[in-house]
């Protein structure tokens, strides 16, 4: 017997949070917030002190209520990947900062996330590690270097949490690791349970295209991307499709970049990504973006939905410019300003409301896996019971998963999240 509780992802892609309760120790497995709604939205606070944390990667849905633990003078060891360490740390420390200019109160300040980086302790892939009770193995999840799947065995069960994953290769990384063993209980990430993705190939082309075609006009190509993982495979894009034009890189990705760099056995291909960083020039200040964009170019720039970062400062001096253009290359979440863009023309954020007369467009580069790499990973798997969460459509999902496929589904909701299994 063992308690499963889940404190978020629940019917939404934000605030993942789940404990597992063997008896014998308390296993917290990622801690985030829900990041484009401001104040940040926590998971619902676990109850008590747990044992251990295991962080499936850096990504601030996972990882940034973390220091909530520390503030509550909790030292709880904290598992994960290196990379997910250094990486966490740079959004953790930009969400504080920006929370503190905005005036947004957190629940905890620096001091709380220094002790948070201080209880970290490195893992390595498939390389089994035990607690009291219960043998955990990472996995690599094939979402962002350093993302990792958890499989948790204790008392002749197995259950794999998935974090955020993908199935197939991208520029930057390789996917997932293949050999995970078959389940009792699956608890997966949803993102895109409901369709495919589009042709990557014909994605990587259109970009390559567009950008060209911009250039050739005399315009600026400014393409805005999360910075942890999507703004490097973008480069990595229009390296392979040939970059002849400046590239310019600004805001919090040119220090994900050099982290990554650090890491280059997590690569799939580190000599690529030298090869395509040796043509970027970083931007360092406001004074050369005014001077960049007078020239055609492109610029890869946070943030990904359009909430703030650098993009915010090329929209506004680019907004009215009919030859130049705007591509969003990741997920938009309901309310940003990205998805609002997409559905009306206008950018609306910051007490600006701007009609965009430059040519915008949403390209799929998704690091998350499809509708069929999702039901294909189930099969091989095989779990007994299946826990839908971080997704807008986990319910749907659940039930078709039940009704199609005859496994035992579930999403779980603020109401129904305690499992006794
Ligand atoms: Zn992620
Ligand atoms: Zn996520």
């Amino acid at each position: 017997m063992f308690q499963l509780i889940c404190n978020g992802a629940l019917m939404e892609v934000g605030r993942s949070a789940f404990l597992v309760d063997t008896g014998v120790e308390k296993i917290v497995m990622d801690y985030g917030t829900k990041v484009r709604t401001t104040p940040p939205q926590f998971p619902i606070p676990i109850q008590g002190k747990p044992d251990v944390i295991l962080l499936s990667h850096a990504h601030l849905d996972h990882s940034g209520g973390l220091p909530i633990f520390y503030a509550n003078e909790h030292s709880v060891p904290i598992y994960g990947i290196e990379i997910t360490k250094a990486l966490s740390e740079l959004l953790l420390r930009d969400s504080i900062k920006i929370s503190t200019e905005e005036g947004v109160h957190l629940p905890f300040d620096v001091g709380d996330l220094n002790e948070t980086l201080k209880n970290f302790i490195p893992i390595n892939f498939r390389k089994p590690f035990k607690l009291k009770k219960t043998q955990v193995t990472a996995f690599d999840a094939g979402h962002i270097p350093g993302s990792a799947m958890f499989l948790l065995e204790f008392g002749g069960k197995k259950l794999l949490y998935t974090g955020d994953y993908n199935t197939d290769d991208t520029r930057l990384i390789k996917k997932n690791d293949d050999k995970i063993p078959e389940v009792d209980y699956l608890i997966t990430e949803s993102t895109y349970a409901e369709r495919d993705h589009l042709n990557r190939k014909e994605q990587e082309k259109e970009m390559n295209e567009i950008a060209n075609d911009t250039i050739k006009s005399g315009g600026v190509c400014v393409i805005s991307g999360f910075a942890v993982g999507r703004l490097q495979e973008v480069l990595l894009i229009l390296n392979k499709l040939g970059i002849d034009f400046p590239v310019y890189m600004d805001g919090m990705a040119k220090s994900a970049t050099t982290i990554m760099n650090k890491w280059k056995s997590l690569m799939r291909n580190p000599d690529e990504l030298d090869e395509a960083l040796s043509k970027v020039q970083y931007v360092n200040s406001d004074n050369m973006r005014k001077k960049i964009v007078k020239k055609p170019c492109v610029i890869l720039t946070t943030s990904g939905m359009l909430t703030g970062g650098a993009v915010v400062q090329y929209i506004k001096r680019l907004y009215d410019d009919r030859k130049s253009s705007l591509l969003l290359t990741g997920y938009q979440l309901e309310d940003t300003p990205g998805k609002m863009l997409l559905e009306t023309g206008r950018y609306i954020s910051k007490g600006m409301n701007l009609e965009l007369k430059m040519f915008v467009k949403r390209l799929d580069f998704s690091a998350h896996v499809g509708k069929t790499g999702l039901y294909d990973f189930i099969k091989k798997v095989n779990p007994q019971k299946i826990f839908c969460i971080h997704g807008d459509h986990t319910d749907e999902f659940a039930g078709a998963l039940k009704e199609k496929e005859g496994y035992d589904a579930v999403a779980p909701a603020a109401n129904n999240r305690i499992f006794e299994l």
